[in-house]
Protein backbone atom coordinates (compact mmCIF):
# COMPACT_ATOMS: atom_id res chain seq x y z
CA UNK A 1 0.00 0.00 0.00
CA UNK A 2 2.85 2.51 0.92
CA UNK A 3 4.59 1.92 -2.28
CA UNK A 4 1.60 2.32 -4.40
CA UNK A 5 1.12 6.39 -2.46
CA UNK A 6 3.94 7.64 -4.69
CA UNK A 7 1.86 8.46 -7.55
CA UNK A 8 -0.99 10.84 -5.37
CA UNK A 9 2.31 11.72 -3.08
CA UNK A 10 3.93 13.64 -6.58
CA UNK A 11 0.35 15.20 -7.77
CA UNK A 12 -0.58 16.61 -4.32
CA UNK A 13 2.80 18.21 -3.48
CA UNK A 14 1.94 21.66 -5.09
CA UNK A 15 -1.45 21.40 -4.04
CA UNK A 16 -0.59 20.41 0.02
CA UNK A 17 -0.70 23.19 2.63
CA UNK A 18 2.09 23.36 4.30
CA UNK A 19 1.38 26.08 6.90
CA UNK A 20 0.95 25.08 10.00
CA UNK A 21 -0.77 28.15 11.24
CA UNK A 22 -3.45 28.20 8.14
CA UNK A 23 -6.47 25.39 8.11
CA UNK A 24 -7.44 23.65 4.88
CA UNK A 25 -10.50 24.49 5.03
CA UNK A 26 -13.64 26.59 6.68
CA UNK A 27 -16.66 26.56 6.62
CA UNK A 28 -20.23 27.25 7.86
CA UNK A 29 -23.18 24.45 7.45
CA UNK A 30 -26.23 23.58 8.94
CA UNK A 31 -26.45 20.22 10.10
CA UNK A 32 -29.28 18.08 11.48
CA UNK A 33 -28.84 17.50 15.31
CA UNK A 34 -31.71 15.07 15.92
CA UNK A 35 -34.12 12.42 14.13
CA UNK A 36 -37.47 11.45 14.13
CA UNK A 37 -39.09 10.02 10.85
CA UNK A 38 -42.12 12.11 9.63
CA UNK A 39 -41.13 14.88 11.18
CA UNK A 40 -38.10 17.74 10.12
CA UNK A 41 -35.34 17.69 12.79
CA UNK A 42 -33.83 20.52 14.36
CA UNK A 43 -30.82 21.91 12.73
CA UNK A 44 -28.14 23.90 14.13
CA UNK A 45 -25.19 25.96 12.84
CA UNK A 46 -21.45 24.22 12.79
CA UNK A 47 -18.40 25.95 12.07
CA UNK A 48 -16.35 23.15 10.78
CA UNK A 49 -12.95 23.50 10.36
CA UNK A 50 -10.40 21.19 8.31
CA UNK A 51 -7.16 21.72 10.31
CA UNK A 52 -3.57 20.88 9.38
CA UNK A 53 -1.93 19.08 11.64
CA UNK A 54 0.78 15.97 11.36
CA UNK A 55 -0.03 12.73 9.70
CA UNK A 56 -2.27 9.82 11.49
CA UNK A 57 0.48 7.29 12.52
CA UNK A 58 -2.33 4.35 11.71
CA UNK A 59 -2.26 4.28 7.69
CA UNK A 60 -5.53 2.78 7.10
CA UNK A 61 -5.54 0.97 3.76
CA UNK A 62 -8.27 3.40 2.63
CA UNK A 63 -7.44 6.11 3.91
CA UNK A 64 -6.42 9.46 1.77
CA UNK A 65 -6.58 11.91 4.42
CA UNK A 66 -2.60 12.03 4.47
CA UNK A 67 -2.77 13.94 1.74
CA UNK A 68 -4.44 17.19 3.92
CA UNK A 69 -1.39 16.62 6.74
CA UNK A 70 2.07 18.19 7.41
CA UNK A 71 4.83 16.58 7.08
CA UNK A 72 6.28 16.89 11.06
CA UNK A 73 4.69 16.77 14.06
CA UNK A 74 1.90 19.69 14.25
CA UNK A 75 3.89 22.72 16.44
CA UNK A 76 3.03 23.93 19.69
CA UNK A 77 0.72 26.63 19.11
CA UNK A 78 -0.18 25.99 15.33
CA UNK A 79 -3.42 24.34 16.41
CA UNK A 80 -5.22 27.31 18.27
CA UNK A 81 -3.61 29.64 16.16
CA UNK A 82 -5.86 27.84 13.66
CA UNK A 83 -8.80 28.30 15.37
CA UNK A 84 -8.72 31.65 16.17
CA UNK A 85 -8.66 32.05 12.18
CA UNK A 86 -11.49 29.84 12.26
CA UNK A 87 -13.34 31.85 14.94
CA UNK A 88 -13.13 35.11 13.53
CA UNK A 89 -14.32 33.58 10.35
CA UNK A 90 -17.86 32.15 11.81
CA UNK A 91 -17.70 35.32 13.86
CA UNK A 92 -17.95 37.66 10.33
CA UNK A 93 -20.37 35.11 8.43
CA UNK A 94 -23.03 34.23 10.85
CA UNK A 95 -22.73 37.63 13.45
CA UNK A 96 -22.90 35.12 16.28
CA UNK A 97 -20.35 34.89 19.69
CA UNK A 98 -21.56 31.91 21.12
CA UNK A 99 -23.82 28.65 20.04
CA UNK A 100 -24.43 25.40 17.85
CA UNK A 101 -21.47 23.10 16.90
CA UNK A 102 -17.72 23.30 16.18
CA UNK A 103 -16.09 20.66 14.46
CA UNK A 104 -12.53 20.30 14.74
CA UNK A 105 -11.17 17.63 11.80
CA UNK A 106 -7.47 17.06 11.64
CA UNK A 107 -7.05 13.98 9.50
CA UNK A 108 -6.37 11.90 11.97
CA UNK A 109 -6.81 11.59 16.06
CA UNK A 110 -7.06 14.77 17.45
CA UNK A 111 -5.60 13.00 20.89
CA UNK A 112 -2.51 11.83 19.32
CA UNK A 113 0.55 13.97 21.21
CA UNK A 114 2.11 14.20 17.52
CA UNK A 115 -1.24 15.66 16.23
CA UNK A 116 -2.49 17.89 18.98
CA UNK A 117 0.85 18.78 21.12
CA UNK A 118 -1.01 18.62 24.90
CA UNK A 119 0.64 21.67 26.18
CA UNK A 120 -2.81 23.57 23.77
CA UNK A 121 -5.48 21.66 25.28
CA UNK A 122 -5.69 24.45 27.85
CA UNK A 123 -5.84 27.07 24.88
CA UNK A 124 -8.13 24.55 22.67
CA UNK A 125 -10.09 24.20 25.83
CA UNK A 126 -11.14 27.83 26.43
CA UNK A 127 -11.18 29.04 22.36
CA UNK A 128 -14.54 25.56 22.15
CA UNK A 129 -16.35 27.87 25.36
CA UNK A 130 -18.40 29.59 23.08
CA UNK A 131 -19.94 26.43 21.55
CA UNK A 132 -22.56 23.51 23.05
CA UNK A 133 -20.78 20.97 21.17
CA UNK A 134 -17.20 20.37 20.13
CA UNK A 135 -16.66 17.83 17.36
CA UNK A 136 -13.35 15.59 17.03
CA UNK A 137 -12.34 12.78 15.49
CA UNK A 138 -10.59 10.09 17.70
CA UNK A 139 -9.47 6.15 17.04
CA UNK A 140 -10.75 4.81 20.21
CA UNK A 141 -7.81 2.81 21.33
CA UNK A 142 -5.32 6.36 21.08
CA UNK A 143 -4.93 9.01 23.69
CA UNK A 144 -8.17 7.39 25.14
CA UNK A 145 -6.92 9.10 29.27
CA UNK A 146 -6.35 12.24 27.79
CA UNK A 147 -9.84 12.48 25.81
CA UNK A 148 -11.71 11.35 29.00
CA UNK A 149 -9.66 14.47 30.76
CA UNK A 150 -10.60 17.09 27.80
CA UNK A 151 -14.48 15.70 28.07
CA UNK A 152 -14.63 16.72 31.66
CA UNK A 153 -13.23 19.81 31.39
CA UNK A 154 -15.03 21.36 28.48
CA UNK A 155 -17.92 23.55 28.65
CA UNK A 156 -19.63 21.98 25.99
CA UNK A 157 -20.89 18.33 25.06
CA UNK A 158 -18.08 16.93 23.28
CA UNK A 159 -18.34 14.03 20.46
CA UNK A 160 -16.10 11.82 19.23
CA UNK A 161 -16.37 10.72 15.85
CA UNK A 162 -15.01 7.24 15.16
CA UNK A 163 -14.45 5.66 11.59
CA UNK A 164 -15.73 2.72 12.31
CA UNK A 165 -16.22 1.74 8.31
CA UNK A 166 -17.56 -2.07 8.05
CA UNK A 167 -18.21 -4.83 10.17
CA UNK A 168 -18.06 -7.22 8.09
CA UNK A 169 -15.72 -10.31 9.08
CA UNK A 170 -12.13 -9.45 8.93
CA UNK A 171 -12.83 -6.00 6.68
CA UNK A 172 -11.38 -3.75 10.05
CA UNK A 173 -7.92 -6.05 9.39
CA UNK A 174 -7.82 -5.32 5.91
CA UNK A 175 -8.12 -2.33 6.38
CA UNK A 176 -5.69 -2.43 9.01
CA UNK A 177 -7.67 -0.57 11.56
CA UNK A 178 -6.22 -1.58 14.41
CA UNK A 179 -9.52 -2.22 15.54
CA UNK A 180 -12.46 -4.87 16.59
CA UNK A 181 -15.90 -4.56 16.43
CA UNK A 182 -15.89 -5.65 20.05
CA UNK A 183 -13.48 -2.91 20.78
CA UNK A 184 -15.41 -0.17 19.36
CA UNK A 185 -18.48 -1.42 21.37
CA UNK A 186 -16.88 -1.48 24.53
CA UNK A 187 -15.04 2.61 23.82
CA UNK A 188 -18.63 3.20 23.08
CA UNK A 189 -19.86 1.97 26.66
CA UNK A 190 -17.05 4.39 28.04
CA UNK A 191 -18.13 7.57 26.32
CA UNK A 192 -21.69 7.08 27.26
CA UNK A 193 -20.48 6.75 31.11
CA UNK A 194 -18.89 9.77 30.35
CA UNK A 195 -21.59 11.81 28.81
CA UNK A 196 -19.27 11.94 25.34
CA UNK A 197 -21.40 11.79 22.38
CA UNK A 198 -20.43 9.58 19.45
CA UNK A 199 -20.36 9.72 15.68
CA UNK A 200 -19.38 6.81 13.11
CA UNK A 201 -18.53 7.26 10.06
CA UNK A 202 -19.41 3.91 7.58
CA UNK A 203 -17.65 3.26 4.30
CA UNK A 204 -20.01 1.80 1.49
CA UNK A 205 -18.37 -0.14 -1.41
CA UNK A 206 -15.63 -1.26 -0.26
CA UNK A 207 -13.46 -3.49 -2.12
CA UNK A 208 -13.63 -7.39 -1.74
CA UNK A 209 -17.62 -7.29 -1.16
CA UNK A 210 -19.97 -8.10 -3.80
CA UNK A 211 -22.40 -5.14 -4.30
CA UNK A 212 -25.15 -6.89 -2.25
CA UNK A 213 -22.67 -7.80 0.26
CA UNK A 214 -22.03 -4.18 0.48
CA UNK A 215 -25.51 -3.09 0.81
CA UNK A 216 -26.22 -5.89 3.47
CA UNK A 217 -23.08 -5.30 5.66
CA UNK A 218 -23.40 -1.51 5.57
CA UNK A 219 -26.96 -2.24 7.24
CA UNK A 220 -25.48 -4.31 10.05
CA UNK A 221 -22.84 -2.01 10.53
CA UNK A 222 -25.27 1.42 10.99
CA UNK A 223 -27.36 -1.03 13.14
CA UNK A 224 -24.14 -2.33 15.37
CA UNK A 225 -23.00 1.46 15.49
CA UNK A 226 -26.54 2.75 16.42
CA UNK A 227 -26.98 -0.64 18.97
CA UNK A 228 -23.90 0.90 20.82
CA UNK A 229 -25.33 4.36 21.29
CA UNK A 230 -23.98 6.25 17.98
CA UNK A 231 -25.74 9.52 17.95
CA UNK A 232 -24.86 10.53 14.72
CA UNK A 233 -23.85 8.40 11.92
CA UNK A 234 -22.34 9.34 8.46
CA UNK A 235 -21.90 7.09 5.46
CA UNK A 236 -19.16 7.55 2.92
CA UNK A 237 -18.98 6.20 -0.49
CA UNK A 238 -15.64 4.26 -1.16
CA UNK A 239 -13.09 6.16 -2.54
CA UNK A 240 -9.57 6.45 -5.12
CA UNK A 241 -7.32 9.10 -4.31
CA UNK A 242 -5.22 6.78 -1.76
CA UNK A 243 -2.89 5.59 -4.48
CA UNK A 244 -3.71 2.07 -3.14
CA UNK A 245 -7.18 2.16 -3.95
CA UNK A 246 -6.31 3.76 -7.59
CA UNK A 247 -4.03 0.31 -7.85
CA UNK A 248 -6.91 -1.67 -7.21
CA UNK A 249 -9.23 0.10 -9.74
CA UNK A 250 -6.74 -0.11 -12.39
CA UNK A 251 -6.40 -3.86 -11.63
CA UNK A 252 -10.25 -4.10 -11.95
CA UNK A 253 -10.58 -5.21 -8.13
CA UNK A 254 -12.12 -1.97 -7.04
CA UNK A 255 -14.93 -0.06 -8.19
CA UNK A 256 -16.26 3.01 -6.60
CA UNK A 257 -19.85 2.68 -5.37
CA UNK A 258 -22.21 5.00 -7.89
CA UNK A 259 -24.38 7.68 -6.98
CA UNK A 260 -28.03 5.32 -7.37
CA UNK A 261 -25.85 3.02 -5.04
CA UNK A 262 -25.41 5.08 -2.16
CA UNK A 263 -29.22 6.41 -2.94
CA UNK A 264 -30.32 3.01 -2.59
CA UNK A 265 -28.48 1.76 1.05
CA UNK A 266 -28.77 5.21 2.23
CA UNK A 267 -33.06 4.95 1.77
CA UNK A 268 -32.66 1.61 3.33
CA UNK A 269 -31.32 3.40 6.48
CA UNK A 270 -33.94 6.18 6.35
CA UNK A 271 -36.83 3.79 5.99
CA UNK A 272 -35.29 1.23 8.97
CA UNK A 273 -38.11 1.26 11.74
CA UNK A 274 -34.77 0.89 13.74
CA UNK A 275 -33.47 4.21 13.20
CA UNK A 276 -37.15 6.30 13.78
CA UNK A 277 -35.65 7.86 16.41
CA UNK A 278 -32.38 8.56 15.41
CA UNK A 279 -29.20 8.46 14.81
CA UNK A 280 -29.10 11.27 12.75
CA UNK A 281 -28.43 9.73 9.47
CA UNK A 282 -26.46 12.23 6.76
CA UNK A 283 -25.03 10.96 3.38
CA UNK A 284 -21.50 12.62 2.37
CA UNK A 285 -21.37 13.06 -1.57
CA UNK A 286 -17.28 13.71 -1.17
CA UNK A 287 -15.57 11.59 -3.97
CA UNK A 288 -18.83 10.54 -5.95
CA UNK A 289 -19.21 11.24 -9.58
CA UNK A 290 -21.00 14.29 -10.46
CA UNK A 291 -24.40 14.36 -10.29
CA UNK A 292 -25.95 14.62 -14.28
CA UNK A 293 -26.85 17.87 -15.13
CA UNK A 294 -30.22 18.14 -16.70
CA UNK A 295 -30.61 20.95 -18.91
CA UNK A 296 -34.06 20.88 -18.90
CA UNK A 297 -35.05 21.25 -15.08
CA UNK A 298 -33.69 22.80 -12.19
CA UNK A 299 -31.05 21.07 -10.27
CA UNK A 300 -30.96 20.99 -6.57
CA UNK A 301 -27.62 21.04 -4.73
CA UNK A 302 -26.83 17.93 -2.37
CA UNK A 303 -26.42 19.43 1.27
CA UNK A 304 -22.63 19.33 2.41
CA UNK A 305 -22.38 16.75 5.18
CA UNK A 306 -19.46 16.26 7.42
CA UNK A 307 -16.85 13.15 6.82
CA UNK A 308 -14.98 14.09 4.58
CA UNK A 309 -13.13 13.63 7.36
CA UNK A 310 -12.72 10.04 9.03
CA UNK A 311 -10.72 8.03 11.47
S1 LIG B 1 -8.89 6.26 8.52
FE1 LIG B 1 -8.55 7.47 10.37
S2 LIG B 1 -7.32 6.10 11.70
FE2 LIG B 1 -7.16 5.31 9.62
S3 LIG B 1 -5.31 6.26 8.75
FE3 LIG B 1 -7.07 7.54 8.16
S4 LIG B 1 -7.14 9.11 9.73
FE4 LIG B 1 -5.89 7.43 10.57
Amino acid sequence: MLASRGDAVVVDLERRNRDANRPNSVFVELEAANRHRGQQPEMTQVLTLLLASSECSLRCTMCDLWRNTLNEPTPPGALPEQIRLGLRHWREQTGRESGGTIKLYNSGNFFDPRTTPSVDDEEILRLCEPFDRVVVENHPLIGTRRLFEFGKRLRGKLEIAVGLECIAPRMLERLNKRLRPGQFFQFAKHLKEASIDLRVFLIHGLPWLAPAESYAWTIASARFAAAAGARHISLLPCRTGNGFMDRLAREGMFCPPTRKQMRVVMAALENDPRFDHGPVLTLDTWGLEPEPVELSESVTAEPKNDATHDV
